[in-house]
């Protein structure tokens, strides 16, 4: 068997390490907003190359506490618009509409499966504050043409970097670093995985910084006086502890989803099967290995994996302008976002998987008529 992640191999990877840092939160008797936090931040804040990391509940809440600081700020006012892609995962949109923003939906390209920048200036209208772009499957999404839009009409830049732990641009900037603020999620699967729910905010705005940490605490920077109406939205201390850990090897674990991809990329020869641009190594973290599968053959592919013993997964079966929680967009038409969803399919990919593994994927898929 080749689960799609095994998350129990992973732990493992650096099991021992993991266990110490449990057993001290366990046993020092503190266990929230306390030393462990202060540490991950500190170190989370260097690797990423802000000034400024709060940690919080989960990658949701850290995109959601962005703009409600902008809101609280006046940056922004509920109505007004963020353009975000169409084909995201649904938190990046959820985290808009939960603020009462109005999400702008634009189409990926196809062959990178990020936002498509040369679609994002028509729909800049005056009520437009700011471009969330999502680096997904751990894909730089980030351009030079989006900077520059940002520039010429006085957009924040947002970025959801819950896919994307380790990702740069090609200035050498990494991905979390670039825009105004971004949101990361430390889901357990995420390439950097906490061992349950984690998020954190980074930005170099200090004013944006202590509002989302007020914000992720009930709404106050003093005990028992609140500013804001906020919520309890905190990272415990055996989330900060176990992350600590991970991500000294993060570097090291992303070398060897590259290592992972490169096998697929060089292996995978199947005229079904399109695998999107391959970027230069830095701009991938490789959270994930989305292919297109052609001809309606996707989910026969799915099934022909799943019998030999492969698992894969569908990121995403629907697209959120299809979901019944946004019904007011349901008749849109989005052709390039629709057609990722009719055709990805995701191969396994992580730090614990083997080349092994890897190369029975690559037979698997290339006998695959
Ligand atoms: C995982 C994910 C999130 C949300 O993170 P959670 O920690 O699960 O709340 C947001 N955006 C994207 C693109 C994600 O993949």
């Amino acid at each position: 068997m080749i689960p799609f992640l095994s998350l129990k191999d992973v732990t493992a990877l650096h099991g021992a390490e993991i266990n110490e840092a449990v057993s001290r939160v366990v046993n020092g008797g503190w266990y929230l907003q306390g030393k462990e936090n202060e540490r991950f931040e500190e170190k989370y804040s260097k690797f990423i190359g802000t000034k400024y990391t709060i940690g919080c509940a989960n990658g949701l809440d850290a995109l959601i506490w962005i703009f409600r600081a902008y809101i609280e700020m006046g940056v922004m006012q509920p109505g007004d618009e963020v353009i975000v892609p169409a084909n995201t995962y649904i938190a990046t949109i959820l985290a808009i509409t939960e603020n009462g923003l109005k999400p702008v939906l634009v189409e990926p390209k196809l062959n990178t499966l990020e936002i498509d920048d040369d679609k994002i200036e028509e729909v800049i209208t005056p009520r437009t504050k700011a471009i969330a772009i999502v680096h997904l499957y751990g894909r730089n999404a980030y351009t030079d043409k989006i900077g520059a839009l940002c520039k010429k009409y006085n957009l924040k830049l947002v970025e959801d970097n819950a896919q994307a732990h380790g990702c740069k641009h090609t200035d050498g900037r990494v991905t979390g670093s670039i825009g105004d603020a971004a949101g990361h999620s430390f889901y357990p699967g995420k390439n950097l995985g906490a061992l349950g729910d984690g998020g954190a905010v980074t930005t170099n705005d200090p004013e944006l910084a202590a509002a989302v940490r007020a914000l992720a605490n009930y709404g106050s920077q003093k005990k028992y006086v609140f500013k804001y109406t906020g919520r309890n939205s905190r990272l415990d201390e055996i989330q900060a502890a176990v992350l600590d850990v991970k991500l000294k090897y993060l570097v090291q674990d992303n070398a060897h989803r590259k290592e992972v991809a490169h096998q697929y990329y060089e292996g995978i020869k199947n005229p079904v099967i399109t695998l999107p641009d391959l970027l230069p190594d830095e701009q991938n973290a490789f959270h994930l290995f989305p292919i297109l599968v052609g001809e309606g053959k996707r989910d026969a592919l799915h099934d022909y994996l799943e019998k030999n013993g492969v698992g894969t997964v569908i990121h995403y079966p629907i697209a959120p302008h299809k979901q019944e929680c946004y019904r007011e967009w349901n008749g849109m038409s989005l052709p390039i976002t629709e057609y990722i969803a009719d055709h990805e399919l995701s191969l396994p990919i992580g730090p614990a998987i083997t080349r092994e593994e890897t190369a029975e994927v690559v037979r698997l898929i290339n006998q695959f008529k």
